[in-house]
């Protein structure tokens, strides 16, 4: 955190150091998908050598998961193609809004602005060839989505997984968990709540996402019941 000298953030633990809250998927086809573009996204990218985006789902449109959408221009310069953006219809539409000039009839697509094709959905679709699913989870009072893909789920900036939703996240092998921090947060799970949340849900493996400073990677997770651990930046996870 910024001007903060806790001692997570002046931690030497390479996992104390995090940037925004995102994944990046690679299937066994080449397919490659993005969750979320934060405004580290440049910066995620170099340390992590993606190179290729052949679409991307927005869980919400917050700043610290959207900001980044501007460096889309690079993976269309790479690929030589627009890149498909799926949200529901009131993410992109804060798309929409905040990069309106990539929008603008006679903007130079793949040069100055990002090429980007938005596509609203509200149920299962198909993102680069592979079935997802959106997962509506509650972030404070808004509906957001989470995604599951196979056997896998993301829900990240989470409060609340309403009894509806928890049909989709039957037979889990890996979920991805909001966990900010002890106390209790309006729009974010608490860890004993993110915790309470992946015993119900009962994947094989959980786990936690979006920490903030008040979670140190060691010492939390050395108190996490067995199957459950927090993540941490540049972590790779196999499934299927
Ligand atoms: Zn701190
Ligand atoms: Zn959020
Ligand atoms: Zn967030």
């Amino acid at each position: 955190m910024i001007g903060c000298d806790c001692a997570v953030c002046r931690s030497d633990d390479p996992r104390d150091k995090r940037f925004r809250t995102s994944i990046y998927l690679s299937f066994d086809d080449g397919a490659r998908v993005l969750v979320d573009t934060t405004p580290d996204l440049r910066s995620q990218a170099l340390q992590h050598g993606i190179r290729r985006v052949d679409a991307i789902l927005l869980t919400h449109a917050h700043a610290d998961h959207l900001m980044g959408l501007d460096d889309v221009r690079r993976f269309n310069h790479l690929s030589g193609q627009p890149v498909p953006i799926y949200g529901s219809a009131a993410t992109l539409d804060v798309v929409r809004r905040i990069f309106s000039y990539a929008f603008e009839p006679g903007a130079s697509r793949g040069g100055g602005v990002p090429a980007i094709d938005l596509t609203p959905v509200d149920g299962p679709f198909e993102a680069a060839g592979h079935e997802v699913v959106p997962v509506p989870i509650d972030h404070g009072r808004w509906p957001i989505f989470g995604y599951r893909i196979g056997r896998f789920a993301y829900l990240t900036d989470c409060s609340a997984i309403p009894e509806t939703s928890m049909p989709l996240l039957a037979d889990l092998d890996v979920v991805v968990l909001d966990a900010l921090r002890h106390r209790p947060h309006p729009t974010h799970f608490a860890l004993g709540q993110a915790i309470a949340a992946a015993e119900r849900i009962g994947a094989r493996a959980t786990y936690f996402t979006h920490m903030a400073h008040e979670l140190g990677h060691a010492v939390t997770t050395a108190g996490l019941p067995a199957g459950m651990s927090l993540a941490w930046d540049g972590l790779d996870v196999e499934i299927g």
